[in-house]
């Protein structure tokens, strides 16, 4: 099982370090599954030292489409990959709604972090609208297709690197709300088949399920059909809580 724990734009130095002291102190049954976390870029050459030689893995957030030049403010693939990590979210909702990002920027990024070998986790997801107008397939259907656009065939068996697509529906992120496991069913198994087809590969890629995960509704989740991981924001900011997740996920 994959557990992915986005801090998003939370910790300062102090608690970053608390916190990950805190989790490598059960490092041992880690190696069960595939534990990473994706705290902000300033932290990741402070925590990288304390993980390095644990099973705990380093992510980034984000990326930029560019390799290095006048891109004021922005990080690129090849500055995360220096800095230690082997991961990378693309698209999570709050890029596409609060820097307008687009399916298409997306597609980009991934070329860009999947051609130098990271680990890349593309998030979709549909809002509530979607969901009660019963739109939401084919809104899925449009934000996977686009992300993939740059890539026509996919090398699925030379790459040393994943494909990892988090689902995670919008009106279920920091809401509480959880989807059911019918909602989760259908979707996950409508992006594997998806992306069989478009890629004609029988390799089932994993799909995680991200929104409102906890310490007491994630072995649940796990135990869901085609459910390959989660991908936790608030409940990944308290070690007992991540914690209790990952021996949930064993
Ligand atoms: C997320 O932001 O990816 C997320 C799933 O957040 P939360 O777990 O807080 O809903």
């Amino acid at each position: 099982m994959i557990i992915a724990g986005n801090w998003k734009m939370n910790c300062l130095k102090n608690d970053a370090t608390i916190l990950v002291n805190e989790l490598i102190k059960e490092d041992a049954f880690f190696k069960e599954s595939e534990v990473i976390i994706f705290p902000s870029y300033l932290l990741i050459p402070h925590i990288y030292p304390q993980i390095y030689s644990t099973n705990i893995k380093l992510g980034a957030q984000d990326c930029s489409i560019s390799g290095h030049g006048a891109f004021t403010g922005q990080v690129s693939t090849e500055m995360i990959i220096d800095a230690g990590c082997e991961y990378v979210i693309l698209g999570h909702s709050e890029r596409r709604l609060l820097c307008k990002e687009t399916s298409e920027d997306v597609s980009k990024k991934f070329l860009k972090s999947f051609s130098l070998g990271l680990n890349t986790i593309i998030c979709i997801g549909e809002n509530l609208k979607d969901r009660e107008n019963n739109t939401y397939l084919s809104v899925l259907k449009k934000q996977i297709k686009m992300s993939l656009s740059n890539f026509e065939k996919f090398d699925f068996y030379s790459s040393n690197n994943k494909l990892i697509i988090a689902y995670e529906p919008v009106w279920a992120i920091g809401t509480g709300k959880v989807a059911t496991s019918e909602n989760i069913i259908e979707v996950h198994e409508f992006i594997k088949k998806f992306i069989k087809d478009y890629f004609k590969t029988n390799i089932d890629i994993p799909v995680i399920y991200g929104g409102s995960v906890n310490e007491e509704n994630s072995s649940e989740i796990f135990k869901i059909n085609n459910v390959d991981g989660v991908l936790v924001g608030g409940a990944s900011l308290k070690a007992d809580s991540f914690l209790k997740i990952i021996e949930n996920s064993i």
